[in-house]
């Protein structure tokens, strides 16, 4: 009989990892706490190994497809004024190849995989009991299902994770987003626009490939929690925090009450273990990097592709899950040593720091300077390429909607 895997979590790490176990015959049950598929937010990157794992899972041509055509970076005053631009062409700063809306990626994964695994929304773990030779959960409707591996993929804030490894840790990085999707007017245009308001404040303006245009608020402050409170609370928030600012701000605020709307805290997580028996953690559940590292994404789609050949591989999931933290773990820990001055560089506090980080970002665009610094230790990239993947023991394209 073939195997099964519970998975917790349909964004990313989830569906890319029921979709490696399915390939190579595994049976795999997805439970996400949302009532459908999540399509808020923007845009995340695939690169390096990333883009090798889509390759491996013969997605490239689909994500290529539902790329954003975002046109580069540019940074704009209080009046959408250009200062500075950085197209994609020339640099890796801000927009990189393989730009998609993470709703976007997470559909393509979840079409790809919906005619062979069970998806439950709605639903959640409530408890997991380890009984030795299998995994036995309740889930949120009563129902229990028996597995040989669960694997939680609920991002950074996961619950779940807390039962079977409550020593994980986030490392607060005290500053907040809020994506806000806008409907698309005549003004918009294909670039990443970001406008750094001053007083650790920044609005962002990037397209989309969907017909709207994606809108992003962040600001730094000391008081931790604002992610917990309520949508109402949190527009309220916004609006006072962002009473004074223009360029696309007024506009953003205006539409907090109807819009699609996610609010989260970033952070990175830190965690001793990557597992506790036949539990196991993956994408931000595991090593969250944060937004600000553009590593999250691929660190999902490699995290998934190298758990679900490991798991495949070993009949002992203690082998299996050990081989697989210890590939992907220094990976992690790489991409989670952020910019030095990040994320207050990219939130400057006054006119000076604005200059300094427009400098920045010229002298990291220059292909001398950003090697130089990687040489020092001090990349201005993460790396997106620094690790061996396994070979790829499954086929392509085993499984077909
Ligand atoms: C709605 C949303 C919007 C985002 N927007 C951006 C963005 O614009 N830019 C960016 O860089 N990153 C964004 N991220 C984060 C980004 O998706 C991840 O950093 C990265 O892709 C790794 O994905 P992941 O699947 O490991 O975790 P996540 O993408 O965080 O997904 C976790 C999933 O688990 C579900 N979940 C959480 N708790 C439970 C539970 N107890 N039971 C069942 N399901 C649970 C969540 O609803 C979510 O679907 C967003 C995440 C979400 C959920």
């Amino acid at each position: 009989m073939s195997r099964h895997a519970l998975i917790s979590g349909a964004s990313i790490a989830g569906p890319a990892l029921a979709l490696e176990l399915a390939r190579r015959g595994w049976r795999t049950t997805i439970v996400e706490r949302a009532p459908k598929l999540r399509d808020e937010g923007q845009n995340v990157d695939v690169k390096g190994a990333g883009r090798e794992v889509l390759r491996r899972l013969g997605l490239v041509d689909a994500v290529a497809a539902a790329t954003t055509g975002e046109r580069g970076l540019r940074f704009v005053d209080d009046e959408g004024r250009v200062l500075a631009s950085f197209p994609v062409s020339e640099t890796d700063i801000g927009t990189v190849e393989y730009e998609i809306l993470r709703g976007e990626l997470s559909r393509i994964l979840v079409d790809r995989t919906s005619t062979v695994t069970d998806y439950r929304f709605d639903t959640r773990i409530e408890d997991l009991e380890d009984r030795g030779d299998r995994v036995v959960a309740t889930l949120s409707d009563g129902e229990t299902l028996s597995a040989d591996v669960v694997a939680i993929a609920e991002g950074l804030r996961s619950s779940t994770r807390d039962l079977v490894l409550p020593d994980a840790r986030i490392r607060e990085l005290g500053m907040y987003c809020a994506y806000v999707t806008l409907p698309r007017t005549d003004t918009d245009d294909a670039w990443w626009n970001w406008h750094h308001a001053l007083g650790r404040r920044s609005v962002h303006v990037r397209p989309d490939n969907l017909g709207t245009t994606r809108a992003l608020l962040s600001f730094m402050t000391d008081v931790r929690g604002l992610e917990t409170l309520d949508r109402a609370d949190q527009a309220t928030i916004l609006r006072r925090t962002f009473a004074d600012v223009g360029y696309a701000a007024p506009r953003i605020l205006a539409a907090l009450d109807d819009a699609p709307f996610y609010f989260d805290a970033i952070g990175q997580a830190r965690l001793p273990r990557w597992s506790a028996g036949r539990a196991v953690v993956v994408g931000d559940a595991a090593g969250c990097a944060s937004p600000i590292s553009g590593m999250s994404t691929s660190i999902a789609l490699v995290g998934a592709h190298v758990l679900g050949g490991e798991l495949d591989r070993h009949d002992d999931h203690r082998t299996a899950v050990g081989a697989y933290e210890s590939r992907v773990r220094p990976y992690v820990e790489r991409a989670q040593r952020l910019t030095p001055g990040a994320p207050e560089l990219g939130n400057p506090d006054t006119r000076l720091g604005r200059a300094g980080t427009l400098a920045f970002f010229r002298a990291m665009s220059h292909p001398l300077v950003s090697r130089a610094a990687g040489l020092l230790g001090r990349p201005s990239r993460p790396p997106a390429d620094e690790i061996d993947l396994p070979a790829d023991d499954a086929p392509t394209a085993a499984v077909t909607s």
